[in-house]
């Protein structure tokens, strides 16, 4: 069992890490389009709306994989 979660494309990977020198939360960064909820493990499209509103989802944008 492997505690590091592994991403079904560098493009999932890329755009769920967070690391930003301009804003301190993903919500707040247009640049981070995906949360990984790491304790119910569903992803979601992150809402740049100000608040911290998803859509979840089931498949990868990008490569289509089952996530
Ligand atoms: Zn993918
Ligand atoms: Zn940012």
């Amino acid at each position: 069992m492997s505690k590091k979660k592994s991403y079904c494309c560098e493009m999932m990977k890329t755009n769920t890490s967070f690391n930003c020198d301009l804003h301190v939360d993903k919500y707040d960064c247009p640049d981070t389009l995906i949360d990984h909820n790491i304790e119910s493990s569903y992803f979601s499209i992150i809402i740049h709306d100000g608040g911290t509103s998803g859509i979840e989802i089931n498949f990868c944008p990008w490569c289509g994989s089952k996530l």
